[in-house]
Parts: structure tokens; C-alpha cells; sequence
């Protein structure tokens, strides 16, 4: 078998016992420490590889203020769609300034 390493930092893994191996989530590649899983999260939220910023791209974790967002848009389209009054704009907070 391969001698495991770090998909970070490209530590050998093998003197590592399986407490202090740390996985990310969504990844069952161990990573030798907490740092490194920190390090390629915060590397992947800045990939554009997930496809567009957007509420229908199911690799797009939305903030809870663009959940929010994107909640108050579909209710705005299921108003429109039911016949509702014409609103000038869908979101709570006025538009963009
Ligand atoms: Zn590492």
C-alpha cells in the first residue's frame, strides 16, 4: 500500500495513528492536522470549480443572508405566478443602492 500522506502538506502519514489523523468534510482523505484541513477548506471556498454563485447550484453553500435572499425571490416568483399585485422589488432590504 501507498505510504499515505497529507493532501495539504504532503506529510508522510504513516508514523500518524487514526486519532490524529483530521478529515474534512465531504473529503475521506486524512489530512495530519487540523491546520491543513483549515488551510484546504479555505482554499476550496475560493475555487470557482463549483459553477456558479448561485441558489440553484447545489455546490454553492449559501450565508443564511443569501438563503434568505434566494428564499424571498421564489416567494416573489410564486406571488407573480399567482396572479399577485405587481411589486416594484422583491427583496426586503430596498434593492441595490
Ligand atoms: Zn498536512
Amino acid at each position: 500500500m501507498a505510504e499515505p500522506r497529507c493532501p495539504r502538506c504532503g506529510d508522510s502519514l504513516a508514523d500518524y495513528t487514526e486519532d490524529d489523523l483530521v478529515y474534512l468534510t465531504g473529503d475521506d482523505r486524512p489530512y495530519c492536522s487540523g491546520e491543513c484541513v483549515v488551510a484546504t477548506w479555505r482554499a476550496a471556498q475560493k475555487e470557482p470549480a463549483v459553477g456558479p454563485r448561485c441558489g440553484n447550484n447545489p455546490n454553492v453553500r449559501l450565508s443564511p443572508g443569501d438563503q434568505q435572499a434566494v428564499d424571498e425571490f421564489r416567494a416573489y416568483l410564486a406571488r407573480r405566478r399567482a396572479g399577485g399585485p405587481p411589486e416594484r422589488y422583491p427583496f426586503s432590504d430596498g434593492g441595490p443602492s
